[in-house]
């Protein structure tokens, strides 16, 4: 067996939050991420077992709503040179993440991996809280590391990640034969390549839209996915409608890299790739899909309704239950028509058409 370490970085963080945290360390490279969220726990408590005062009260104690633990490779010189690791200073040890790429994509089997000191990481991730912070309350953020050695755990995780459907979309994991059905589209995924695994409620309920969409009433015009993230929604449009123009949009480049090698794994060439914001593209839309928040939906409204072609769709996902009635409100008052929703958890996604 191999031992290898690990450095494990924890957050504490609210649920809303979460999501945006769990996509950001997908996509710096963690092998793994376990996430304990208070709210999820406590339903699945109340569904599986019979009301249970000392569960309730264990959950009741958890000091914060979801707790993240993100797990990356540990690389050190000497760590390899002497097998002797407990009188090393922190300095020596290097996370190995994948590097923020400005180089054209071919036939990259995998992203290419950058090895920075934990200090130089924890840098990176305070940056990429404030940004997340400035949509959602991130709670006490990021509370620190420590390092473990395991064997094989990079195997080992492998068990809790099985082909998981949704509609006629099946997520597989490249590790795990699938033979598709007629019908079936397959999107390839390993969790530890930084692609969303679509486990996410906001995710799986665009999905499972796509699945079902008939295509044929949109009118003729390119598709958008705004805040492509790993690329996931644009791939599954890619697939399902190979003679489409789909187009994938993030705000940040670092994504939009990610997103590029998962099309190149995943063999799909319709999608054209930009970083940047809605109101700056120059064109319209027959159908745009966003996974994003209540208040970017919001924010953005009178744009998506400049670049929505005449008789087009919308599809908004990550809208948070709290906040559903608000959004449906303004949507409707501006002249969008609420066609169909779908929830799941605390999660809502809503199509709309203008
Ligand atoms: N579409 C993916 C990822 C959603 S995460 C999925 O469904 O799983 C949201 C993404 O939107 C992030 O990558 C973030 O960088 C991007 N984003 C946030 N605000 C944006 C905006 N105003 N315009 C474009 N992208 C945005």
């Amino acid at each position: 067996m191999t031992e290898k370490q690990w450095l494990i970085f924890q957050f504490k963080t609210t649920h809303e939050a979460a999501f945006a945290l769990n996509n950001y360390l997908l996509a710096c490279g963690a092998a793994g991420i376990s996430t304990i969220d208070k709210t999820e726990l406590k339903k699945s408590f109340r569904k599986n077992y019979s009301p249970d005062v000392i569960a309730e009260d264990f959950l009741n104690n958890l000091d914060y709503e979801v707790v993240i633990e993100a797990y990356f490779p540990v690389y050190s010189e000497s760590l390899l040179q002497e097998n002797k690791t407990c009188f090393l200073s922190e300095d020596n040890f290097k996370v190995e993440i994948n590097q923020e790429l400005n180089l054209a994509i071919t036939e990259m089997e995998k992203i290419a991996k950058q090895r920075i000191s934990i200090a130089q990481f924890e840098m990176k991730i305070e940056k990429s809280l404030a940004r997340i912070a400035e949509f959602s309350d991130i709670g006490e953020g990021y509370t620190g590391y420590r390092r473990i050695k395991t064997e094989n755990w990079s195997e080992q995780w492998k068990q809790y990640y099985h082909t998981h459907k949704i509609g006629r979309i099946v997520i597989n994991p490249s590790w795990l034969e699938y033979s598709a059905q007629a019908n079936e589209i397959v999107l390839n995924l390993d969790p530890g390549s930084a692609f969303g695994t679509g486990e996410h409620e906001s995710t799986s309920l665009v999905l499972n839209f796509l699945s079902e969409f008939d295509f044929k009433i949109l009118p003729s015009g390119p598709i958008l996915d705004l805040g492509t993230g790993s690329g996931i929604l644009a791939i599954a449009l890619a697939k399902l409608l190979p003679d489409a123009e789909i187009i994938a949009l993030d705000i940040d480049p670092h994504a939009i890299e990610v997103a590029k090698a998962n099309s190149v794994i995943n063999s799909v060439d319709n999608i054209a790739f930009s970083t940047g914001e809605l109101h700056m593209q120059n064109q319209k839309y027959s159908l745009i899909v966003a996974n994003l928040t209540a208040d970017i939906h919001l924010d953005l409204m009178q744009t998506y309704k400049s670049k929505l072609i005449s008789g087009g769709y919308l599809i908004v996902s990550g809208i948070i239950e709290r906040r559903a009635a608000e959004v449906k409100a303004i949507f409707m008052q501006n002249d969008f028509a609420l066609i169909s929703e779908k929830n799941e958890n605390d999660w809502l996604s809503i199509i709309f058409h203008i």
